[in-house]
């Protein structure tokens, strides 16, 4: 079968499109025909080595993705062959097979096409992660959320709407604020704005923000700090400026402020987090009030342009590949 092999680690022209041999499912695995990959800064880095694991060659990228199962492996009895899933975690979606452990896959919603279903698990469960599990949103509050017209940032936006808050997108376009405002966004401003951490506090009244979901890091993270309300939080969760961040605690001391990291793949480990997070968002899913954006979509032998697009900020919404 064709599938993308990274066979060295570097910038996304390091990925080929090869023939390999098409996976077994082992005991409790399933092989799904893959429909679509969702592509996240993630898989970027990790192709780079640049990610928080270390990322063994030769491999498959695309650790996000739905298709339709096709062949059971001993022992499974949770899903059937002909039903479609999306999957979360490990690698070797960029094929048109990819093998899963039956037990971690994600039913997915009837009214979701394979693209939709495939943007849906990381920014989705992340943006909720940092709004309501570490984020601790209440209603009414205002969140700021970074890169608002990226695939986490979508998500971050329509589902801080549809838990109540009062949003301030950043982005680096008028294009993507204007996303950004079509999914609710109550304030939008240009991250290179010059007075844009003034504007910020303004619109949170004047005291500053109470959440910020944290996803450009380097210089921009002292901003978010000056952005923060007394007693903020800041949830870390990316690094897209990929430049160092320093921090003196004595600051968060002064402010009463709040820093947590999130890292999805390591949250999926808390079963209790995880499961509460999967029933707010089926009741959110099927409320009609989140929907997950499909960004751009690429063939599967278009696949170092997708990287390079995401890397170049030229996309928003989630961007997908259909092998
Ligand atoms: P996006 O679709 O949001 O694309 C990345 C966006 O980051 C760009 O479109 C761009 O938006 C913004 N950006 C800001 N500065 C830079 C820069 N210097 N270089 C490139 N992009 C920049 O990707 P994802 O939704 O996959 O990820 C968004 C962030 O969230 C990433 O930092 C990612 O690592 C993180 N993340 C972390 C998770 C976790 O578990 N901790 C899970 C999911 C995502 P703009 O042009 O508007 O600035």
């Amino acid at each position: 079968m064709k599938a993308i092999v990274v066979g060295r680690l570097g910038p996304p022209d390091v990925m080929e499109v090869r023939e390999i041999p098409v996976p077994q499912p082992g005991e409790g695995e399933i092989r799904i025909e893959v429909e679509a990959v969702g592509i996240n800064f993630a898989d970027v880095l990790a192709v780079a080595g640049e990610y928080l694991t270390r990322t063994r060659v030769p491999y498959t990228p695309g650790m996000e993705f739905a298709g339709i199962v096709e062949s059971l492996g001993e022992g499974v009895s949770n899903v059937q062959v002909g039903q479609r899933v999306a999957c979360l975690g490990g690698s070797g979606a960029l094929a048109k097979y990819a093998v899963a452990k039956a037990a971690a896959v994600i039913p997915v919603p009837g009214n979701f096409t394979g693209a939709q279903a495939a943007a849906f698990p990381v920014s989705y469960f992340t943006a909720y992660h940092g709004l309501k599990t570490l984020g601790r949103a209440q209603e009414g509050e205002w969140v700021l959320v970074q890169a608002a017209a990226g695939a986490l940032g979508t998500a971050s936006v329509q589902l801080a709407k549809a838990m109540g808050l009062n949003v301030i997108a950043m982005a680096s376009t008028e294009e993507k604020l204007q996303l950004a405002r079509d999914l609710g966004a109550d304030v939008t401003l240009l991250q290179d704005d010059p007075d844009r951490v003034q504007k910020v506090r303004d619109a949170a009244g004047g005291k500053g923000v109470p959440l910020i979901l944290e996803v450009v890091g380097g210089r921009r993270f002292q901003e978010s700090l000056d952005m923060a309300a007394g007693q903020g939080r800041i949830i870390v969760i990316g690094n897209a400026s990929r430049e160092e961040a320093h921090l003196r605690p004595v600051e968060l001391m002064k402010r009463n402020l709040t820093v947590t990291g999130l890292w999805l793949v390591s949250l999926m480990n808390d079963r209790e987090a995880t499961m509460s997070a999967a029933q707010a968002l089926t009741t959110l899913v099927a409320s009609g009030k989140v929907t997950p954006q499909v960004g751009p979509t690429y063939a599967l032998n278009e696949s170092v342009r997708a990287f390079q697009d995401l890397l170049d900020r030229k996309t928003t919404g989630k961007v997908v590949i259909e092998p």
